[in-house]
């Protein structure tokens, strides 16, 4: 049997809300010089995000390579340290946490890497590699981890005949079925699925996403699903957070950012994706945005995407960057125009 995922769950009172975040940075120091090192600047790559990740949910956190995306799932997990804010995971503030009792909470927290290729010790067995945090977090020794093991690599799909195998044995949506199940070993609450599927074929897209829904249905887990464009999120999230320079500029339920979107950047996100059907895909208008992403290290004044805006005007450079307004419905944007695009 997988181990019960009730058992080993946090006793804290729950809540509708496993995740807070909270003014969440990350800067990094920009350093010059050969010998003597001095900091320059910084790289502003999370620059003040704050939102919340409801219980049993897949928020997707969407934008262009270097948005912060990435950064912003290892600052939630305490694989980096944030610069400033909070994250409170079932009421926990996780930022002041150390030691052991970061390494338990850790334990209810797991990541998901995009290149399986890569998150995968070409040396140990299958067997080892699943078994490994059972062992770390003492779940299991012996027979009943080798049982567990077995019956993990069942529920992603794989023979339990694979235990002796190793990773080059294998082909690349498989490994993401192993590393899939690695994760699930520790029984986890929450998965950070940082572009889980970017390295894998077309073919087999599908089929880890349609794994992944199955299993937080079965385990009740919460995901916070990290993606470079909208095309691959519609169909597993609960709600979508579009992500520009650091900062978050759009946030709310599928439908209505699918279907209204209201930041210009959103906008030229879905206009990029492709629609099933022949006559709209014929009629579909490509938003295609100008220059790249500016540098973090010195976001632009005013707006931070105005350099990039195709609707931008003078208000967007001269005045301080929108806020975050509510557009009802759990639908929020930060834009200036935002009631004209209404
Ligand atoms: Fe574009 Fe101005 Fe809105 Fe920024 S505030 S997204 S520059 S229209």
């Amino acid at each position: 049997m997988m181990p019960s995922q009730t058992s080993d769950q946090l006793t804290q009172p729950q809540t509708d809300t496993l995740l807070q975040i909270e003014n969440l940075q990350v800067h990094f120091p920009l350093m010059r010089g050969m010998l003597l090192q001095r900091r320059v600047g910084w790289i502003k790559a999370v620059d003040g995000l704050s939102f919340e990740i409801k219980r049993g949910e897949t928020l997707a956190l969407v934008g262009e390579s270097g948005c912060g995306k990435s950064t912003t799932g290892r600052a939630i997990l305490q694989l980096l340290r944030p610069t400033q804010g909070q994250v409170l995971f079932e009421q926990t503030e996780l930022t002041n946490l150390t030691g052991e009792s970061l390494r338990q909470m850790r334990r209810h927290m797991q990541m998901i890497f995009q290149d399986p290729y890569a998150s995968l010790n070409p040396r140990m067995t299958i067997g080892d590699i699943v078994g490994e945090p059972l062992e770390i977090f003492d779940l299991a020794t012996g027979a009943i981890k080798q049982a567990q093991v077995q019956q993990l690599l069942q529920t992603v799909g794989l023979s339990p005949e694979v235990v002796h195998r190793y990773p080059h044995e294998f082909s690349g949506g498989q490994r993401q079925r192993i590393v899939i199940a690695r994760a699930l070993a520790v029984r986890p609450d929450f998965i950070v699925c940082d572009e889980p599927i970017a390295a894998l074929d077309v073919s087999v897209q599908a089929q880890v996403i349609n794994l992944m829904q199955a299993l937080q249905q079965q385990f009740g887990l919460t995901y916070l699903f990290i993606a470079h464009d909208l095309s691959v999120v519609r169909h597993i999230s609960d709600r979508i957070a579009v992500m520009y320079l650091g900062k978050i500029v759009e946030l709310g339920n599928r439908d209505a950012l699918y279907n209204t979107p209201l930041h210009p950047y959103t906008q030229a996100l879905l206009s990029a994706v492709p629609i099933p059907d022949p006559d709209l895909e014929a009629t579909r208008q490509r938003i295609v945005l100008q220059g790249d992403l500016p540098s973090p290290t010195n976001p632009p004044q005013g707006c931070r995407f105005h350099t990039r805006c195709p609707v931008a005007i003078d208000r967007c450079r001269q005045e301080p960057e929108p806020l975050f307004k509510d557009a009802g419905g759990g639908h929020y944007v930060a834009c200036h125009l935002v009631d004209d695009f209404r």
